[in-house]
């Protein structure tokens, strides 16, 4: 972290509070909300942190079948939450009980997790995957924007000066929807080379709706709408699930990683897509990909 320029840390205890600093300070001024992030992206010109600790953020509330998550709300507090299990199978505990270690998940909070993404990071892609709305607060008032909008780009380019995330909305579910999330990494602790998150709702076998997305093929989560047309509105079979499979494999983009070859990275699609589909579509007993 280079802090030779840094001036000044704040602790605003609004929000419109921590906006008008952000605003004023414009490009000099930065959020700092669990601060991990900093490891990897060295802070250049900074002059001012606003530290987002004392925002009143930190929570996890069920709402009408959905669940607001506040943006500072550690990870810990995500994995911990009762509320969080009842939702869409406990997705969300499960996978904030996989990020980093027991110190990082007391630190990373929901909303820098989010708003920073790293080829690494896990709730992008369940974000995207449950269509969640990101409530967003600025100089100009609030704004709502949709996961699938927000993670078009860098949610830093996305967002506009002064602004910040302040809540995210996953909404309720469809009767009779499904979902899972599986990942593939090496060891227990180290970050999964491919992570599939699956949303469907259905209706026997018959799929109504559903979203198919990819983390850790590229930075931002990929969401597989050519696969996702071989199944929706139709009755899955055995063919169907191994097309939509083999589809997601070929649409998915893969940014180079040093860990494994890029058809390595399609295998591990091929296999999460088949295996998860064939679990929550077709009702098989297929058991979780694990190395460790
Ligand atoms: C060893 C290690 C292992 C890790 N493993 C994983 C892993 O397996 N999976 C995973 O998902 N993550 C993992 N992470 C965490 C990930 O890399 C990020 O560092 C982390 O998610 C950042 O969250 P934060 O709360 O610390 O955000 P910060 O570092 O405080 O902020 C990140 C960025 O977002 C901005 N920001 C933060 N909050 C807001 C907001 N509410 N509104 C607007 N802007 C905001 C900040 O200005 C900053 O630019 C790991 C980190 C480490 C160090």
């Amino acid at each position: 972290m280079r802090l030779a320029e840094l001036e000044k840390v704040t602790y605003p205890e609004t929000v419109a509070e921590a906006v008008r600093i952000l605003a004023e300070g414009k490009d000099r001024a930065m959020a700092l909300s669990g601060g991990v992030s900093f490891v990897f992206a060295p802070l250049k010109s900074v002059e001012q942190l606003v530290c987002l600790s004392r925002l009143p953020l930190s929570y996890v509330r069920e709402e009408k079948g959905g669940l607001r998550i506040g943006a500072v709300t550690p990870v810990a507090d995500l994995a911990a939450s009762p509320a969080a299990g009842r939702y869409g199978g406990g997705i969300l505990r499960q996978v904030a009980r996989r990020i980093g270690s027991t110190l990082n998940r007391n630190l990373i909070t929901v909303g820098g997790n989010l708003v920073q993404p790293f080829i690494w990071s896990d709730l992008p892609t369940v974000a995207l995957a449950f269509s969640a709305s990101m409530v967003i607060q600025g100089p100009k008032g609030r704004r709502t924007l949709k996961a699938e909008k927000f993670f078009s780009r860098m949610p830093k380019q996305v967002l506009k000066e002064g602004e910040l995330l302040t809540e995210v909305v996953f909404p309720p579910l469809e009767k009779n929807s499904r979902t899972a999330f599986e990942q593939f990494s090496l060891t227990e602790v180290d970050f999964a080379y491919l992570k599939t998150a699956v949303r469907l709702s259905r209706s026997g076998k018959k799929c109504l709706d559903l979203a198919i997305v990819i983390g850790s093929a590229t930075i931002l989560p990929q969401r597989l709408e050519e696969a996702e047309g071989v199944l929706r509105g139709r009755t899955a079979n055995q063919v169907l699930v191994n097309e939509a499979s083999e589809v997601a494999a070929e649409e998915l983009k893969i940014k180079r990683d040093i860990r494994c070859s890029e058809d390595y990275k399609r295998d591990l699609a091929r296999a999460q897509v088949r295996g998860i589909l064939e679990r929550i579509l077709l009702d098989q007993k297929v058991p979780e990909w694990k190395l460790f």
